[in-house]
């Protein structure tokens, strides 16, 4: 007989959520050192054949408790400032876990799906997306991009004539970006049968912005090639250094051209709300499709990313999966008395997901708990972080800063003038900063200089957070450069 019995589990959640919440909180203290410290106790823990007999909830939970908890990642931490990922905040945390029980997917006429609609819009206007487009949630910025690329695709190729989803694509096709654009967009490209090769590397200026003469230039080589342009992808906020692209000059030239003006803003779109760059954005109203991810700067739990279009139908026809007998037959949702009655907006027939959470009721509570003045607190401290660290870059004699910051990211490095290679010197910075895990930027390549970079999107990365980095740095390089 099996010690694990289906009705016993009854009743159990009021107790076990406790012994959770009293260790997620012990563990958010981060005094429980790092999981490659010691990796064979927990190694040796969780390893093991298949079990023929289950143990039931208890002692899963106790295992839970001491060995995986305890050993998970760096990332929620405060001092964390690498690429562009954060823990969530305990409410986003809390409104996943409750979904996750509560409307375990968006379909039907729930409360959770009522949230979806309302959160979409009010994501929209907190980023100041003109009304008329509306959005679609999914994984991340890496569907939402493919989302975005598959509308584009889609109404470029029905422009010739062609419906790319019923009948795939024949021609030569054209995506522009720049190097610095997310490589999500080469992934979208190969999975909607473009190839990777379509996306053209527009160049880019001194600050990492695309070139519109490039743009201009490549367009008028490409059309004489009867190439078919699919998008032209500005970047708001790219995860390298957070550049913004010139928005209005790049939508001008796509509404002259007649193409579909994607903005990928998954990091860096919530910067709109700092008044000292809003004006980096202008020309926004002009997207066709517009990315942010919630699970950046928004602080969702992982896997919430945002696709705005200018109509959802063209992502209904690039999408849909076409009706299901078993899903057929639902009545109208005028006329539901039943929250199964209806399934509600036919998400799943604007992205490439059937089953889904109902991410919508996250952002709603995210929102809801700091309003649009918190969210815009949030992304002013960590902007001025990045000012900040440049400002004491630029005042020290032994830091350089190799870009000037435009959102919450900044790239500065460690320089002497008797350090023959600053990069492997950098390098060996980070590397110690990570094994101490108490300030973790990551670090990138600015025209061939490894620097150090952090990415402020944290709700619980506060400004001494910013010195803290600094002056770890020095010290650092300072102890590396005796020896
Ligand atoms: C993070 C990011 C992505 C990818 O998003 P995921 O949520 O990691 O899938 C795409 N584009 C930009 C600009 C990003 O910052």
């Amino acid at each position: 007989m099996s010690t694990y019995n289906e009705h016993a589990e009854c009743g159990s959640l009021p107790r076990y959520l406790k012994q959770l919440g009293d260790e997620l909180e012990r563990f958010l203290r981060f005094d429980h050192g790092d999981a490659m410290d010691e990796p064979e106790l927990w190694q040796n823990a969780l390893r093991g054949p298949l079990p023929e007999q289950g143990t039931g909830i208890g002692p899963v939970m106790d295992t839970i408790s001491r060995y995986l908890i305890p050993n998970g990642s760096k990332i929620p931490h405060p001092g964390f400032s690498s690429f562009i990922t954060t823990g969530p905040t305990t409410l986003g945390a809390l409104t996943s876990f409750a979904a996750s029980i509560a409307a375990p997917q968006r379909l039907g006429l729930t409360a959770f799906q009522f949230l979806e609609e309302q959160s979409l819009q009010w994501l929209g206007e907190l980023l100041s997306l003109p009304p008329h487009m509306k959005g679609i949630y999914s994984s991340g910025g890496s569907v939402a991009n493919l989302l975005a690329l598959g509308a584009a695709r889609q109404w470029a190729f029905e422009q010739i004539g062609i419906d790319p989803a019923l009948d795939g694509v024949s021609k030569p096709a054209r995506i522009y970006a720049t190097a610095s654009s997310h490589h999500t967009i080469h992934r979208s490209a190969a999975v909607l049968g473009l190839g990777r090769n379509a996306v053209v590397a527009v160049k880019e200026d001194r600050d990492g912005r695309m070139c519109a003469d490039d743009l201009q230039r490549q367009l008028v080589k490409d059309a004489s090639r009867h190439h078919l342009p699919i998008a032209i992808v500005a970047t708001a906020g790219t995860t390298g250094a957070g550049a913004i692209d010139p928005l209005r000059q790049l939508g001008d030239i796509a509404r002259a051209h007649k193409i579909w003006f994607h903005v990928d803003g998954a990091y860096g779109l919530p910067g709109i709300l700092d008044p000292q760059v809003t004006a980096l954005y202008d020309g926004l109203e002009l997207a066709d499709s517009v990315v942010i991810d919630p699970h950046k700067w928004l602080g969702a739990p992982i896997g919430i990313g945002t696709t705005f279009v200018r109509d959802r139908d063209i992502l209904h026809r690039a999408f849909t999966q076409g009706a299901a007998d078993y899903l057929e037959g639902t009545i109208s949702d005028e006329q539901a008395q039943s929250s199964l009655d209806g399934l509600g907006i036919p998400y799943a027939d604007f992205g490439v997901e059937l089953s889904s959470p109902p991410r919508g009721a996250v952002v709603w509570a995210l929102i809801k708990e700091i309003g649009k003045a918190g969210m815009r607190e949030r992304v002013c401290r960590h902007n001025a972080m990045a000012r900040r660290i440049a400002e004491r870059a630029r005042a020290h004699p032994k830091l350089e800063l190799v870009r000037e910051p435009t959102l919450s990211i900044c790239c500065f490095r460690y320089v002497s003038a008797n350090i023959e290679d600053l990069n492997a010197f950098n390098r060996r910075i980070h590397r110690q900063l990570l094994r101490n895990g108490e300030n973790m930027p990551s670090t990138t390549l600015i025209d061939g200089a490894l620097v150090i970079r952090p990415c402020f999107i944290g709700a619980r990365t506060l400004e001494h957070h910013a010195e803290a980095l600094v002056d770890e740095v020095l010290a650092i390089g300072e102890r590396l450069n005796k020896h």
